[in-house]
């Protein structure tokens, strides 16, 4: 019998997985490793796919619904022959055969998440339902991209993965964060029924080029406001805290989750921890030392506090972040300049 922790931490499954797909030695199956990215086109998924397109030896399939992503993400693969790009809603089943599965698809900003709340829950659940009857058809490994919003306003600080969290069931944010919970939930419970290989990472505050620009995430709202020169609005108080990661360390954690042996929970994240406040003094210190710092009114359910702590990932996956926020915001301003049309 698998060893079981409260969390659901399994590390064996309780049934055999179900044998691969005959068409992995197929003789017109040109690739060793076949793998479907859901939300491709977007911010992390098209870095993950820059990753996995760089080994020959994968051929990368993203479906997409473009919702909050773009082809333009994916320009330098369209045509590619070891890629492929299909316009696709996961909510709706999807016959491919493939080895591995990156299921990212979900709006990740509160402002696109909230727009739809019912589809945002939709696609959590309907979709990740989705790709798991895909995974145990074909034999696939999968791996959800969670969030840290599973803790909600966490009373644990750090969070680690232990932590059951704090959510409001029926807040405006509880779309996304009981929807990711529900995704969590099959995602075990295919593992424990249907021994399916399950690898859920626990994702935390992300940020990079690519971002969309004005989608009300903090990070690219004060690069896109101090680049325009336009007050940086800090919701109040301030004082509420987040940790950013840079994406090439969030795409390495996210492989390196998907080709180790632990199903996760785990969190991936930087434990740099910074108030908006200090990060709105950091952009301007940065990007546009003219520019204002204003408060505004913020959005209900805001967590206070938000810190991973990634003992696990050191542990288990040897994985830890290389890119201080000093650092990174940087590396973004080439991307939001070219996009805004508003040169150095
Ligand atoms: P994003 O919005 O840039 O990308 C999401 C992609 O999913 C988009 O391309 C969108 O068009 C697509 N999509 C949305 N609904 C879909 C549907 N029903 N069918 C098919 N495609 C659909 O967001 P991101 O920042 O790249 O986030 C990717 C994943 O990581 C999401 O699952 C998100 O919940 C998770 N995550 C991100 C962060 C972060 O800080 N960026 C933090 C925690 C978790
Ligand atoms: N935030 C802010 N100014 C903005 C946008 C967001 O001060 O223009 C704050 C927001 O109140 C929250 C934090 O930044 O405390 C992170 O918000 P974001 O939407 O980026 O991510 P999430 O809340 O999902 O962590």
């Amino acid at each position: 019998m698998a060893k079981q922790s409260s969390n659901g931490d399994f590390n064996t499954s309780t049934k055999a997985p179900p044998p691969p797909s005959p068409l992995r030695s197929a003789k017109f199956f040109q690739a060793n490793m076949r793998i479907l990215v859901t939300g491709g086109a977007g911010f992390i998924g098209s870095h993950l796919v820059d990753r996995l397109m760089q080994n020959e030896k994968n051929e990368v399939i993203v479906a997409d619904n473009y919702f909050t992503g773009s082809k333009d993400n994916l320009r330098k693969w369209i045509g590619h022959p070891r890629f492929e790009l299909i316009r696709h809603d996961v909510t709706e089943p999807l016959l491919v055969e493939v080895d591995q599965i990156y299921h990212l698809a979900c709006p990740a900003s509160p402002i696109f998440y909230k727009y739809n709340p019912v589809k945002t829950t939709k696609t959590n659940v309907i979709g990740t339902l989705n790709m798991l009857g895909l995974a145990k058809r074909v034999g696939a490994r999968i791996l959800l991209t969670s969030t840290s919003e599973v803790y909600g306003d966490p009373l644990v600080h750090p969070q680690d993965e232990s932590y059951w969290g704090n959510v409001n069931p029926i807040g405006v944010r509880s779309c996304y964060d009981e929807g990711k919970r529900v995704a969590e939930t099959l995602m075990f419970d295919y593992h424990r029924q249907h021994g399916i290989e399950i690898r859920i990472a626990r994702i935390f505050n992300t940020y990079g080029p690519r971002m969309n620009i004005d989608d009300g995430r903090v990070v690219s709202n004060f690069l896109a406001q101090a680049i325009r020169s336009e007050p940086l609005t800090v919701q109040a108080p301030g004082t509420q805290t987040r940790s950013f990661c840079y994406v090439s360390d969030m795409v390495e954690g996210l492989i390196r989750l998907m080709e180790g042996d632990n199903t996760g929970p785990i969190n991936i994240g930087n434990p740099g921890e910074f108030t908006m406040l200090e990060l709105a003094e950091t952009v301007k210190e940065l990007i546009n030392p003219n520019v204002e710092i204003v408060m505004v009114e913020n959005t209900p359910d805001d967590p206070r506090q938000r810190k991973p702590d990634i003992t696990k990932a050191k542990e288990v996956l040897g994985w830890e972040p290389k890119i201080k926020l000093r650092d990174g915001l940087p590396l973004m301003e080439d991307d939001f300049r070219a996009r805004l049309q508003v040169p150095r």
